[in-house]
């Protein structure tokens, strides 16, 4: 357990809790919060470092009124929309990809990793794939026209790496991929876009 970064009262913390999101933004808790968390964390990024349109996003909204400095950390709006962005695939469900602070930190480690293992080739052959998160054997297949263990072996190298993500617990037939688009968004900041 983390120490709260403004303690208030139960009564305040609950009506804090509870109360809709886009009030809670607007409250005097919210604005002090901001303050003393950027006291005490730098102003920029935690992903990219970039210091423009910054900003805070909560690992768990029930943790409001309670937060930690573990529960919050500052993105910029394009890293908080990559990471958002994962949170609903193709067939709609939620994806809670990144929990904590932790996973955060794991998540960029395993794109770091991602990064130094994939060359340009390998990256523009899985982009189409990173863009919709999501696709089966044949899908792939079709695209790269290559054969269907060459394709396989393909996927599997990602999933080792883990930029594609095998989703059991959905019950997915196992030729199916996701591919986890935060951690593509940011293996992105080294390899060329393409649009
Ligand atoms: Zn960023
Ligand atoms: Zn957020």
């Amino acid at each position: 357990m983390s120490n709260p970064i403004l303690p208030v009262d139960k009564k305040t913390q609950d009506s804090l809790n509870f109360m809709p999101y886009q009030a809670f933004l607007n409250t005097e808790y919210w604005h002090e919060l901001r303050k003393i968390y950027y006291e005490h964390n730098p102003r920029k990024c935690f992903v990219c470092r970039s210091k423009n349109n910054l900003h805070l996003h909560h690992f768990n909204y029930d943790s409001r009124g309670k937060e930690s400095f573990n529960d919050i950390v500052c993105l910029c709006k394009s890293c908080h929309f990559a990471l958002h962005g994962n949170q609903r695939d193709s067939h709609g469900f939620v994806f809670t990809g990144i929990e904590n602070l932790q996973d955060l930190k794991d998540k960029i480690s395993i794109a770091e990793h991602a990064r130094s293992m994939l060359d340009n080739k390998t990256y523009m052959m899985l982009l189409p794939f990173a863009k919709e998160g999501f696709c089966t054997v044949n899908q792939a297949r079709e695209f790269w026209d290559i054969p269907k263990t060459k394709t396989i072996k393909l996927l599997q190298q990602s999933a080792d790496l883990q930029i594609v993500t095998l989703r059991p617990s959905l019950k997915i037939k196992p030729e199916s991929f996701f591919i986890n688009r935060f951690i593509w968004h940011l293996i992105e900041f080294n390899f060329p876009k393409i649009n």
